[in-house]
């Protein structure tokens, strides 16, 4: 048990944790760089504390700075949001050794799902369907990879075993592309992640990505709470989110939800996490796990009622999740935007003074920002400022909403993706449901041409 949170993270999702601490009665500690002295959530929370310079190297990440701050202060538990230090198993373990609690999974278990070779064989040794590729990773001598590309056939995606973020991959057309391809990743994969092992996936050509959100408690309970579709993306990274998944069977879903719980059991998974699917003509293939609460989580506790952070911080706590799976419920749909300060065609990140923020509202309009009038956007982190998330009883009507809401949010001072979303929400494709991976960097292109 603990009563005092430090949140080891910045911007809206540090306000999102602030808000479930706050709601379950427990004391916090905002663990800032200089930066970011001026955070919603720093002024909010009963302790701040500067854990050092704007750059995340020199304080959202560094491992010393975030325990020595909950020494410090008394806290006895680190929620790491997402990105920086939530999936790196090296920290949750020094939190584990330091007598503090990681709101998250144990150390060991970030380990074996970080490494997405590891993880892959955990997938297939629990029965979850996986993309077809190299069991394993990529061998060394040069007839063994050709042999690996052969087997797996062409196209294939080449991709680092350390890899997050959309970084670390490679697909390779033929053949003859190959040796330079798995040399090229390699290196990359070590530059990025330090760790140097690639393995290879059949590159799917049109699929959709679908992604299965579970919960898991230390007394051997888990649930899942259905599905988002995370397709409409740009440089693999996501755009807009939605569940329920357009036009996917829900016996298809449950059946895919049902084998995702078996896995957490098998592997002895506790907290909140994700599974990742491609999904193509019917069928639905593992590509990695994320061990952490996740960007779009809003869109899964709009059409579930859940509270999932506030879940991850009980079962963190060693409290049995406040749910059984009967008792999980999905109605209507949740669409999210996520707004980012960004130029709206280089997509180069914008920072500089938000002198005008008005947020939309109204029925099914749920917020999740720390931004306000008068904020500076510093340049050194991720460009997200906002997610607007709108639920409605049917698609079209959570749609509706969003395009309105989207209509009314102002954000003046920088540039945003605003008037991007607005598009998108508009066409075609994306109204109709269960475009794939492509769609919005075609939109893009088209754009471009107009
Ligand atoms: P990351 O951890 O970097 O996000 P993922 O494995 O989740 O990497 O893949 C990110 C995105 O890359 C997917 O959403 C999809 O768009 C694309 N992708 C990954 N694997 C494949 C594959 N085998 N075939 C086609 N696209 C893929």
């Amino acid at each position: 048990m603990f009563d005092k949170v430090l949140i080891a993270n910045r911007g809206e999702i540090a306000l999102r944790v602030w808000r479930a601490c706050k709601a379950l009665g427990l004391q916090t500690v905002a663990a800032h760089s200089d930066a970011d002295r001026a955070l919603r959530h720093v002024q909010l929370c009963d302790t701040s504390i500067c854990i050092g310079p704007a750059p995340a190297p020199k304080s959202y990440l560094l491992h010393e700075k975030l325990l020595h701050a909950a020494k410090l202060t008394g806290a006895q538990a680190i929620h790491p949001g997402y990105g920086f230090l939530s999936e790196s198993a090296s920290f949750a373990k020094a939190v584990e050794e330091a007598g503090l609690t990681f709101i998250g999974p144990s150390s060991d278990a970030i380990s074996r799902m970080g490494d997405k070779v590891r993880a892959k064989q955990a997938m297939i040794e629990a029965g979850v369907p996986c993309v077809p590729g190299s069991e394993g990773a990529v061998p060394d001598g040069e007839a063994e990879i050709f042999a690996c590309g052969k087997k797996v056939g062409y196209p294939l995606i080449i991709k680092a075993a350390g890899g997050g973020g959309g970084r670390g991959m490679r697909v390779v057309y033929e053949e003859s592309e190959l040796l330079r391809s798995v040399t090229m990743t390699r290196a990359e994969a070590k530059a990025a992640f330090g760790n140097p092992v690639v393995y290879m996936e059949r590159f799917l050509q049109t699929p959709r990505h679908v992604e299965i959100q579970i919960l898991a408690d230390r007394h051997g309970n888990a649930v899942w709470l259905g599905e988002r579709d995370c397709s409409t993306q740009r440089r693999h990274q996501k755009l807009i989110e939605e569940s329920p998944a357009p036009g996917i069977g829900r016996a298809l879903i449950a059946e895919i939800g049902e084998l995702c719980v078996k896995a957490c059991k098998a592997i002895g998974y506790v907290g909140a996490g994700t599974f990742e699917f491609l999904y193509e003509n019917g069928e639905f293939f593992f590509i990695e796990m994320n061990t952490r609460v996740q960007v779009e989580h809003p869109v899964t506790e709009l059409v579930t009622g859940v509270d999932i952070v506030a879940e991850q911080i009980r079962v963190s706590m060693g409290l049995p999740l406040s749910i059984t799976q009967d008792q999980v419920t999905f109605t209507g749909h949740a669409i999210e935007c996520r707004i980012n300060a960004e130029d709206a065609w280089s997509f180069r990140p914008s920072s500089g003074v938000v002198t005008k923020w008005v947020a939309a509202g109204g029925p099914g309009i749920r917020v999740e920002s720390h931004l306000y009038g008068g904020y500076r956007i510093p340049s050194h982190y991720d460009s997200l400022i906002a997610k607007v998330i709108a639920h409605g009883a049917t698609r079209e009507q959570a749609i509706a909403r969003l395009k309105v809401a989207i209509s009314e949010t102002v954000v003046e001072g920088v540039d945003t993706n605003i008037a991007l979303h607005a598009q998108v929400l508009q066409s075609k494709p994306f109204g109709d449901g269960g475009a794939n991976i492509h769609y919005l960097e075609q939109f893009l292109e088209a754009r471009e041409e107009k």
